[in-house]
């Protein structure tokens, strides 16, 4: 099941993705947030039915398809090739030559306030920074809370999967030590273009690509992520409750702008699109 939050009439709903027809069929009016279909839904989500046959989804306006209650949960550094090309580029405070994974995964959060559509625009926050950059990841979104989980039963606490781009200042990033300040800033966090129910996606073997003004800068598979999800899982939940509705991010593959060099930061009218398989695209100017 794909689900997504668009505009009807000037509010927000949330319908089932029909890609293959290409339409959108709105749940229940009551139901403008996904959180509340995942609390309702977290042992299996079964699709009873839709009132009528849909809206073409060419015609309505996507939103991000959930904002999260509390910050995002964010993995640094957990892909060899970008830890490495993020130790080496000059803007990891701290970077230790020849030690550029680490034993424990790098977990850092984004204000709900960063999360945007799946077409939005991204402010590039001249006044705050001037080294914009893209990170193509996939996230995953917490049904079932839990606190302590076992690896053996993180998957029972996945709802579904979506994409995320995790905009990053990257001089924030190094100037602030912890990395709040550089990810955090409005708009850095697009999103969709729906979730995708965990019963759909192998989430280990996942196409990941993002393509900046059509020029193909990041491909990877979700199969050589460092720390898998069932770690993520157990790592971030250990003394710490896990809600339904709480969005994970997995962190991002190489080919990021600081990769390059020189390096290559986004500047006003350029397009990043993301796409990973079996979920869909988010495709996002900046300006
Ligand atoms: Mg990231």
């Amino acid at each position: 099941m794909k689900v997504a939050r668009f505009i009807d009439a000037g509010r927000p709903r949330v319908g089932i993705v029909d890609t293959a027809a290409g339409r959108i069929h709105p749940l229940d009016k009551k139901l403008s947030n996904v959180i509340g279909l995942i609390r309702l839904t977290t042992g299996g989500f079964t699709y009873g039915g839709s009132d009528g046959s849909g809206i073409p989804l060419d015609t309505v306006k996507l939103l991000a398809p959930i904002i999260p209650e509390r910050n995002i949960f964010c993995i640094g550094k957990n892909y060899h090739a970008h830890a490495k090309e993020f130790s080496v580029s000059g803007f990891e405070a701290g970077a230790v030559k020849g030690q550029e994974t680490d034993e424990y995964p790098a977990i850092f959060s984004k204000p709900p306030s960063t999360v945007v559509g799946p077409d939005d625009i991204v402010e590039l926050h001249p006044q705050a920074t001037s080294t914009v950059d893209y990170e193509a990841e996939l996230a995953f979104v917490i049904g079932r809370p839990g606190r302590n989980i076992s690896e053996a039963d993180a998957r029972k606490h996945v709802w579904g999967y979506t994409i995320i781009n995790d905009v990053t200042a990257r001089d924030r990033q190094k100037n602030h030590k912890q990395w709040l300040a550089g990810k955090g800033l409005d708009t850095f966090c697009p999103m969709g273009p729906w979730i995708v129910t965990a019963d759909e996606v192998d989430a280990e073997n996942l196409d990941i690509t993002c393509h900046v003004n059509g020029e193909l800068r990041q491909q990877a598979n979700t199969r050589d992520l460092i720390f898998k999800i069932p770690q993520l899982v157990a790592a971030i939940s250990a003394g710490l409750t896990l809600q339904a509705g709480d969005v994970i991010a997995t962190g991002t593959p190489a080919g990021v702008g600081i990769g390059f060099n020189p390096p290559r930061f986004l500047t006003a009218g350029d397009r990043v699109e993301i796409s990973i398989s079996g979920i869909g695209t988010i495709s996002n100017s900046f300006g």
